[in-house]
């Protein structure tokens, strides 16, 4: 018998060959969406399979196996025909046709090249839950890195000025660091959960939740995302005063520029990007390489000018479901090309090293 990974075993018997499915219908669910997730396809199809992995989870097993066997299992709420056809393969342990499909669709790097600083990396340092305008619950995401082997991901929802993300207040954001310890207890040391936000940069450089809920966190990634077409003067003055800002630890995708995608095109913001990296290096904030192929940002003038001033970086994958953490790939590719060196980069950095770093 040879394991093929993701519960997919080869059987030989000696005159013929099969496909058995071990690993059961709650990881096919999710594996399939974890596919979809990282192939970027319509977070409305993957929603469902997320979803009937969530009301199958805490069935008992036999229970999903004899609503399979007298066909009910699409009775269930949530449970429609795609979701309850992969429910019924894994069950019988024959390999879901459509996890089949999207394996050899999706599986293997993203990118071509950066893949070993890919495997250099320990962490991700800029992610969304559910809590803001990410698609899946804590929990989920804190998984899917452990599965991606990651040391640590630092959750980071929105500020409360972003309304349109659901932006968490003072109030939700203490709510949520006390579900990030609950997580971590769960989890028993292994990986972190770390606390974390994606703090809005005002119109005047002053960052968008209090200095004590940021003074709480581990990490804060600074970013702009409103008036992108500010004039120029007045943006770099906006962004140097959320770089000098102790708390500001990365400065996140900051030409806010969008290259691809369904939310159309945008420009990058107008800013004396010397004058910026300059703050990054003087106030020891990394620039983050975004990696999401709609952002793809700084641009690569920008990265080798903030390389050569001397920039650390945090490549991270921004990513608002659990297959997107693997967009860390197109962030490596773009890194490595630059030349950057992967002690410049914070998360090849050891937990220890990254929050002394952010802390300090
Ligand atoms: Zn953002
Ligand atoms: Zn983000």
């Amino acid at each position: 018998m040879v394991s093929t990974g993701c519960g997919r075993k080869i059987v030989e018997d000696g005159s013929s060959v099969s496909e058995t499915y071990t690993a059961g219908p709650v990881a096919a669910l999710r594996r399939i969406a974890f596919l979809m997730e990282r192939g970027r396809e319509e977070t409305r199809r993957i929603e469902a399979f997320r979803a009937a992995a969530a009301a199958i989870l805490p069935l008992p097993a036999d229970e999903v196996a004899d609503r399979v066997e007298s066909g009910t299992i699409t009775e269930l709420a949530g449970i429609g025909p795609s979701t309850g056809a992969v429910i019924s393969d894994a069950v019988r342990g024959v390999v879901p046709e459509r996890l089949a499909r999207l394996e050899a669709e999706h599986d293997g790097p993203l990118a071509p090249g950066g893949r070993a600083l890919r495997a250099a990396l320990r962490g991700d340092l800029h992610c969304h839950s559910d809590w803001s305008d990410g698609g899946s619950p804590i929990e989920e995401m804190a998984f899917t890195a452990i599965e991606l082997g990651h040391d640590y991901l630092v959750l980071t929802d929105h500020s409360p000025r972003l309304k349109v993300a659901r932006g968490l207040s003072a109030e939700r954001l203490a709510r949520q660091l006390d579900v990030v310890d609950a997580v971590n207890d769960h989890l028993g040391g292994a990986f972190t959960l770390l606390k974390g936000i994606e703090v809005d940069i005002l119109d005047d450089g002053s960052l968008d939740q209090t200095d004590e809920m940021l003074a709480r966190l581990d990490v804060r990634v600074a970013s702009v995302h409103s008036k992108l077409r500010m004039e120029s003067a007045a943006m770099t003055r906006r962004m140097v005063g959320a770089i000098r800002n102790p708390r500001t630890n990365v400065l996140g995708h900051c030409t806010g520029r969008l290259v691809t995608g369904n939310r159309g095109t945008r420009p990058s913001s107008d800013f004396d990007a010397r004058a910026v990296f300059e703050a990054c290096v003087e106030h020891d904030v990394a620039v983050e390489i975004n990696s999401r192929p709609e952002r793809r940002d700084p641009p690569t003038r920008l990265l080798e000018l903030a390389r050569d001033t001397g920039c650390l970086f945090s490549i991270d994958s921004d990513s608002h479901a659990p297959g997107q953490l693997d967009m860390l790939d197109y962030g490596c590719e773009r890194a490595e090309e630059a030349g950057i060196d992967p002690d410049r980069i914070v998360n090849t950095w050891p937990q220890e090293r990254l929050l002394a770093w952010a802390n300090g």
